[in-house]
């Protein structure tokens, strides 16, 4: 038997994949006996929010890993599948429809027993379980979590800024260097002239904002020190350069001579946008204090007026809103055990994750490896060549997430900029994709013959 709590994205996929295997799932959803604070029903895997899993075709990052879930045998998108929506090239759904038919399909299989209560702690640690309650985990197991991890924090009004891939970034006006020249250029910094400033400024308070939620309306007024860039434009001209534009001590060598106090008078910048390294290898650039509420779209028609970034490609967009996340790097193996209680495994966005095929893919690991964990089998991690792979590897290696941040471990959603790069570079985005693509699709076929061969526990831990 093995506990899954939550029947959220992750939750319904793990609870399918182990009923499947042949083994009994207790599946405990509190919906609708206690309500979230962003569901509307107490259908499974319900979406908060857009009805779409994102780009369909499998040269983008979202169709990619939907694509490799297909392959898994996932129910979720199997599911999406059939009650999609034209979107163009987007997967949306009929949202009553897909909800309601997961929601049928797993409470009538013969080996799962819905519970609909609030689980309030951790089960015991002779049980194996999989955790999935997502960004709204019930408080009181939330304490229990936190009591467990040893950490004082687990909830966070998530205000994460936008993060582009580097290779987008036009480095003839963009340029590396770090404040007062302290560090090793760690930054990259896009100078905007006084005109170009004033334009983003007025565009940034001309743009349209996301609605928060009532009970994020509430947390947002605790977080005076995390405004978005948008209220900082609306608080004066000036602001901004005062704060995370501030242009002193970023001189572009290619200006002239920094020493020379005409030139630096005619060359110095109005305001300087920051980059900060996301990842280890350099591929992801994080938007220095860009926390924004703006709807995406309209993230992207701003932001892209920033010199040096008009052609970024966006990984993530900014959000504003509450989570609850575990700092997963330094809990988690790439298996999705916690490490201090292998018997307990964790999925979907508590794990730091983000989006909803993201969460569908830790879900299925999670249950994979519940089975294995019940057979006696050793517990698998999926190629990191691979969309799956690639994130959950991401989200459980400490030295990669944190080799470059000093703000901590925040959420991720799927990015080619997270999978190891190609033997060969291929300037092309589209042919690069293409080959990212067609990598991830060999391996997870090489891996899934491995797995279904090694059914008998044959297969290595991480291959
Ligand atoms: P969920 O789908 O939230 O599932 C968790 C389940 O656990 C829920 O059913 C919950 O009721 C249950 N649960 C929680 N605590 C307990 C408990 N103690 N006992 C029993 N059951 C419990 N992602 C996108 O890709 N696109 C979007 O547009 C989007 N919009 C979002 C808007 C909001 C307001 C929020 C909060 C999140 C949004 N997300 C969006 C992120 C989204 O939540 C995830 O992508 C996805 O739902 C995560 O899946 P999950 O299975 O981890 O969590």
């Amino acid at each position: 038997m093995v506990v899954v709590i939550g029947a959220g994205l992750a939750g319904t996929e793990a609870a399918w994949q182990i009923a499947e295997a042949g083994i009994p799932v207790r599946l405990v959803e509190m919906r609708p006996v206690r309500p979230s604070p962003a569901h509307h029903s107490g259908d499974f895997a319900e979406l908060v929010c857009s009805n779409s899993f994102g780009a369909l075709s499998p040269d983008r990052a979202a169709g990619l890993l939907q694509e490799e879930l297909r392959r898994l045998g996932s129910l979720v998108i199997r599911t999406a599948d059939v009650h999609a929506v034209p979107a163009g090239g987007a997967l949306a759904v009929d949202r009553g429809r897909y909800s309601a038919a997961l929601t049928a399909a797993v409470e009538a299989h013969p080996l799962v027993t819905v519970e609909r209560r609030e689980q309030l702690a951790l089960p015991d640690p002779e049980e194996i379980a999989v955790l999935a309650t997502g960004p709204l985990t019930g408080a009181a197991l939330a304490d229990d979590l936190l009591h467990f991890t040893g950490r004082e924090s687990c909830h966070f009004f998530d205000a994460a800024s936008p993060i582009v891939e580097g290779e987008g970034i036009d480095l003839s006006v963009a340029f590396r260097a770090s404040r007062y020249d302290k560090g090793d250029a760690d930054y990259i910094n896009c100078p905007m002239d006084r005109e170009q400033y004033l334009a983003f400024r007025t565009a940034l308070l001309e743009a349209e904002k996301a609605e928060l939620k009532d009970f994020e309306q509430e947390t947002a007024t605790f977080f005076e020190g995390c405004l978005p860039i948008e209220e900082l434009a609306r608080r004066g001209e000036d602001t901004m350069r005062y704060g995370p534009l501030k242009p002193i001590g970023l001189w572009d060598p290619r200006w002239g001579d920094l020493h020379d106090r005409d030139v630096r008078r005619a060359r110095r910048a109005h305001a300087v946008v920051q980059l900060r390294q996301e990842d280890r290898d350099g591929r992801l650039w994080n938007l220095v204090g860009f926390q924004t509420n703006l709807k995406w779209g309209e993230q992207q028609r701003v932001l892209r007026m920033i010199p040096g970034l008009e052609n970024a490609s966006f990984v993530r967009f900014g959000v504003m809103h509450r989570n609850t996340f575990l700092e997963s790097p330094e809990l988690l193996q790439p298996t999705l055990q916690f490490r201090q209680r292998p018997t307990l495994l964790a999925a979907g966005q508590i794990t730091g994750t983000e989006g909803y095929a993201a969460a569908v893919a830790g879900g299925w690991l999670a249950g994979t490896n519940a089975v294995r964990l019940v057979r006696g089998l050793p517990p698998l991690s999926l190629p990191p060549t691979t969309m799956a792979g690639a994130l959950l590897s991401f989200i459980s290696d400490e030295e990669r997430s944190h080799g470059s941040r000093k703000g901590g471990f925040q959420p991720m959603p799927p990015s080619f900029g997270l999978m190891p790069e190609l033997p060969e570079r291929i300037r092309d985005k589209r042919r690069r994709y293409g080959a990212y693509r067609d990598r991830a699709l060999a391996d997870l076929a090489a891996w899934e013959a491995q797995r279904r061969a090694g059914a008998s526990g044959a297969v290595p831990a991480a291959v």
